[in-house]
């Protein structure tokens, strides 16, 4: 399976920006090993659409788990799809923190995407005092499995230790590796036999001097990365890598 190197620029860029950004991709990439996707702000993403270079996607950085209708400030599915998005990130845990989301809103958020033909990238993880307290793999696991709920194959599940996030603090290749193959373990006993295609990407201040060892690891299928998403070069740092 390929890597996906899914590139969450959070809250960060201008369409100009974004089409800077995009020109700037097309004119230094290479054909690398890895998938390349944007996880970009919402009003870049027709800018993207115009300028990326073929075969490198984009997706929203959260969907709402409504069709459509009197929610003031969302953006449904149907209109991440219409402007050419593939993916869309749910449950990242600065929405979880900040925006209070549960796992059953979050499980809302990627079913919504999936009915509208779009893959979710459902982001679970533990904070530092429940990795401190040894609870990791429990924690990880319920959060995804609620999730989870109802959401069916065609989804990605990035394991984002909190305490790694933008911190400069990125987990071993083998912390990565512990939660990424109890989390495929969990996959093939919801899914079964489906579950080998399903990614598991690791996130946590991925860049290009680790991103190599950490996506060597059997279980981990690529990464979500926000920092060093946000520089073209570091991307293709990090292509090169994979
Ligand atoms: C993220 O935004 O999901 C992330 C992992 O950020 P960073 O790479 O900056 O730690």
């Amino acid at each position: 399976m390929k890597n996906l190197l899914a590139l969450n620029w959070k809250m960060n860029k201008t369409p100009t920006e974004a089409r800077a950004w995009a020109q700037e991709l097309g004119e230094k990439l290479e054909a690398g090993q890895a998938e390349l996707a944007v996880m970009a702000p919402a009003v870049t993403l027709s800018a993207l659409a115009a300028n990326l270079p073929t075969g490198v996607g984009f997706g929203g950085q959260d969907v709402s788990a409504h069709e459509s209708g009197a929610y003031t400030g969302e953006i449904s599915a149907a209109m991440l799809k219409d402007v050419g998005a593939t993916y869309a990130v749910v449950g990242h845990s600065e929405r979880r923190d900040y925006h209070g989301e549960t796992d059953a809103v979050v499980a809302a958020k990627a079913r919504q995407a999936q009915a509208n033909g779009l893959t979710p990238i459902v982001c679970v993880g533990e904070k530092l005092d429940v990795r401190e307290a040894g609870e990791h793999v429990p924690f990880t696991l319920a959060q995804l499995a609620g999730s989870l709920e109802g959401v069916g194959t065609d989804v990605v599940v990035a394991y984002e230790p909190v305490w790694a996030i933008g911190t400069g603090k990125t987990a071993t290749a083998d912390d990565a590796e512990e939660l990424a193959a109890a989390i495929r373990g969990a996959l093939q006993e919801r899914y079964g036999d489906a579950a080998a295609g399903i990614r598991v990407l690791y996130g946590g201040s991925v860049k290009p001097d680790n991103i190599a060892s950490i996506c060597a690891k059997p279980n981990v299928n690529g990464a979500l990365v926000g920092g060093a998403s946000l520089k073209v070069a570091d991307v293709l740092g990090m292509n090169d890598a994979l």
